[in-house]
């Protein structure tokens, strides 16, 4: 039979009423003779709230104990959407990711899945039943308790589609799915009929919240069809596929915005090989990901070194860069947290050129300066002071997509 992986994020669980919303959107697709699992996340600012808690009782909580307090939000929703299948005369069953199993790594708050095991939800779906998963969580191999970054819930669906073998994960959110950049800021910002695996990558790591990355790797990895779409207004949303050739002829797809890194600098660092591993080593071994690197060239034998990190690492980034500066004999720390990344993707990139020039063209015009740049094949990011972002956000999507008839 035909299975459907269903995902409802947190504003769409979010009160009692749209939990009973979702459950009869659920059982009306069951009714067309779709089996169906429905991947839940926390009921909206649970996961904050539940966060907020453990650190009023240490800065750094242990993190394994602080994945079994943030997992439990899940635990609440799963069981409120199986009342309520019920309910409605649909039998439904919960599952806790260990329960399912859903095996992952052991780095609590960041964890990666490794395998999920099918038996039982099949044996479930086989009985008739809705099969209901907690997002969000897994469990390690010595039991372990993890869950897999905020957002992880996109990443549970996405798996659960591509280890169950579903026709397609539908992601039900907010919003009614990929926009060329975020409406709230830009009213030109039109939605994507479709947009390719690369470019969401792309966009989900440069600010456009829509989706986590991991689960849009996930979908590209095992070529999981994946629909974003409203869990509001019943229209199409976007669909997530394969690049194809006629991608190509749309230079930038989209302009994202992320105010979600600080940028650190160790000032007048010696020149000397090996210290940019003795640097980075310790931010690694702390799971700690860093997005922009630059280094320039040095004049009278040391350098400035920035980087950004993600602002919820920020401080332990600071914390470690407090010890290392020392050791590699850096005169400083400088801490930025007043940034933004903007950033212009598109397939079209890989074949055609003057994309960069072009966006600093614009951020010159209106007098933005630039303090980083980054590229890959199908990207080009900037870091400008968070104050300009969305002047640079207006115009730089009037320039490369508000002209276009069909984004
Ligand atoms: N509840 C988790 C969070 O808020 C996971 C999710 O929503 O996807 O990050
Ligand atoms: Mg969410």
């Amino acid at each position: 039979m035909a299975l459907l992986v269903q995902k409802y994020g947190g504003t769409s669980v979010g009160t009692i009423e749209r939990i009973k919303h979702v459950a009869q959107k659920v059982h009306s697709v069951k009714q067309t003779g779709k089996d169906v699992v429905v991947v839940v996340s926390a009921m909206a600012g649970e996961t904050n709230r539940l966060g907020a808690l453990a650190q009023e009782i240490a800065e750094f909580p242990d993190e394994r104990e602080r994945d079994v307090l943030l997992a439990s939000g899940e635990q609440v929703s799963v069981a409120l959407l199986s009342l309520a299948l019920k309910e409605l005369g649909q039998p439904a069953r919960s599952f806790l990711g260990h329960q399912v199993r859903i095996e992952t790594d052991s780095a609590y708050g960041k964890a990666r899945i490794r395998n999920i095991d099918s038996t039982k939800i099949n044996q479930s779906l086989k009985n008739g039943e809705v099969v209901v998963v907690a997002g969000f969580q897994g469990v390690d191999e010595d039991e372990n308790i993890t869950t897999l970054g905020r957002g992880g819930s996109d990443t549970s669906a996405v798996a659960l589609a591509a280890f169950l073998n579903a026709e397609a994960c539908e992601i039900y959110t907010d919003v009614e799915g990929v926009f060329t950049t975020d409406p709230a800021i830009c009213s030109d910002a039109k939605k994507l009929a479709r947009i390719a695996y690369d470019e969401m990558i792309e966009l989900a790591s440069t600010g456009a919240k829509v989706l986590e990355i991991r689960s849009v790797e996930f979908a590209k990895k095992f070529s999981v069809p994946v629909h974003v779409r409203s869990s509001f207004v019943d229209v199409e949303g976007t669909w997530l596929v394969k690049e194809d050739e006629s991608m190509n002829d749309v230079l930038v797809s989209g302009v994202a915005c992320d105010k979600n890194e600080v940028k650190i600098t160790l000032v007048r660092v010696p020149d000397r090989p090996g210290l940019a591993a003795q640097i980075f080593g310790p931010i690694a071994d702390a799971h700690i990901v860093v997005d922009m690197i630059i280094q320039n060239a040095s004049e009278d034998g040391t350098t400035d070194l920035t980087f950004t990190v993600p602002k919820a690492d920020h401080k332990k980034a600071v914390a470690i860069m407090e010890k290392t500066h020392a050791a590699v004999n850096a005169q400083g720390i400088k801490v930025d947290p007043d940034i933004a990344k903007i950033s212009v993707v598109g397939v079209g990139m890989r074949t055609h050129a003057g994309v960069a020039a072009k966006m600093f063209e614009v951020l010159a015009r209106e007098g933005i300066n630039i303090e980083m740049i980054s590229t890959s094949e199908i990207k080009i990011s900037v870091v400008i002071g968070a104050k300009y972002s969305e002047l640079a956000v207006r115009a730089l999507h009037e320039a490369f997509v508000g002209k276009q008839e069909n984004p």
